[in-house]
């Protein structure tokens, strides 16, 4: 197999049996297919955790921002308000879609990278009891932040606010189960932690929310209740459904549950993260967070010192070794990120690493350690 790895957050490299589901043609009218859809919708209910029957699952066409959007402008209503919890662009994204759609919002903008508490996110409700939904990302893909989800929903929850949670980046491989954490609705995709391929999303959502919401929405395409209760009645999508990526979605699945489900998946990621994280510190790089925020699913280095470090040439040097690797995403230092989910497992993080060394050989820098600049933006976060 000739193709790189992809250490990126989505797409992702997948199993040689989900990109082969893709080698048929479905009907999407069609019985068969109409099976495979209730299929992935039960699955996925079940990984959430909803024993009782009281959540629903809805996919929807698109990639993962489709899914937000649809989530906040079916679920809000006209004269909801949000509060959105923002440490990076995915909780920036969810502002953005707010203000487009002309949803009331307030945002708690922790910069680059420093988690929302739960003391801030109560402190914030008190202050403004026209707050009715609050939205949080679970992991925040621009650094890799794991975020105290369980604590803000403890805050959410206290003072009767709704909890929606953009699971995107976590879901499958983090817990994330609505005995623990109750939320309204949470949204993920499938070139995520399952693993399938890009072409749709889902949002797992309270039945009774979904009920309440009719009429809600802003576009007639994003409307979630209107997607469920077409689904409910018909088992079809109300327009043209991505069949083939269903089919390797399905297969996903499988290799999910045979994996041992989300706590398998998230042992392999972890494990792909700390083999990976220790190699990279041994080469003298230095990760942006401190280990107690670093999630399973991606993590970002600092930006080597050294003057003949350029980014744009380490990038290539990996690919060549059959690895691409992804930009940083912070506004004051200089980083990449390498991604631990796909499928890969830790003997890929190894070669990783010693890809990582060879192309600093190359580059002849003898030395990863970042910047001192690097370091004092770090010392925020323990701050
Ligand atoms: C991937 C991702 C999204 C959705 O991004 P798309 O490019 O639209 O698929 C949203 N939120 C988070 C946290 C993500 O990681």
């Amino acid at each position: 197999m000739g193709e790189p790895f992809l250490l990126t957050p989505g797409p992702l490299t997948t199993a040689y049996s989900v990109k082969e589901a893709m080698l048929r043609d479905w009907g999407s009218w069609d019985g068969d297919f109409r099976a495979m859809t209730k299929s992935l919708c039960d699955q996925l209910v079940e990984m959430a955790g909803d024993t009782a029957g009281d959540y629903a699952c809805v996919p929807m066409q698109g990639s993962g921002s489709f899914s937000v959007e649809a989530m906040l402008g079916t679920l809000v209503p006209r004269d909801g308000k949000v509060l959105v919890l923002a440490n990076g662009a995915y909780g920036l994204r969810a502002a953005e879609t707010l203000r487009v759609m002309g949803r009331a919002f307030t945002l708690i903008n922790k910069g680059d990278y420093l988690p929302p508490r739960g003391e801030e996110v109560a402190r914030a409700l008190d202050a403004d009891p026209a707050i009715t939904h609050v939205i949080a990302i679970h992991c925040e893909t621009s650094s890799g932040i794991l975020n105290p989800v369980a604590e803000i929903a403890a805050a959410v929850l206290s003072r009767g606010r709704k909890l929606l949670i953009d699971s995107m980046s976590a879901f499958g491989a983090v817990e994330l189960d609505v005995r623990q954490i109750p939320y309204e609705a949470m949204v993920s995709s499938a070139n995520k932690c399952v693993e399938g391929v890009p072409g749709f999303g889902f949002v797992i959502a309270r039945k009774s929310a979904l009920e309440a919401a009719k009429g809600n929405a802003h576009s007639l395409s994003l409307d979630v209740a209107a997607q469920w209760s077409a689904m409910v009645k018909t088992g079809q999508w109300r327009f043209t459904p991505p069949t083939h990526v269903v089919a390797a979605f399905l297969e996903a699945l499988r290799l999910h549950r045979l994996e041992g489900g989300v706590a398998g998946r998230g042992a392999r990621y972890t494990r792909n993260r700390d083999v990976m994280v220790a190699g990279m510190r041994a080469l003298g790089f230095e990760t942006l967070l401190a280990d107690r925020w670093l999630s399973p699913i991606i993590v970002t280095f600092f930006n080597p010192a050294h003057p003949n470090f350029v980014f744009d040439r380490f990038y290539e040097l990996m690919k060549a070794r059959g690895f691409i690797i992804y930009p940083g995403k912070l506004t004051v230092v200089d980083s990449f990120r390498i991604g631990c989910i796909g499928r890969m497992d830790e003997h890929v993080m190894r070669r990783v690493v010693a890809a990582a060394a060879e192309a600093l050989a190359d580059m002849g820098v003898d030395s990863a350690a970042p910047p001192a600049a690097a370091i004092a933006e770090r010392a925020k976060l323990a701050a």
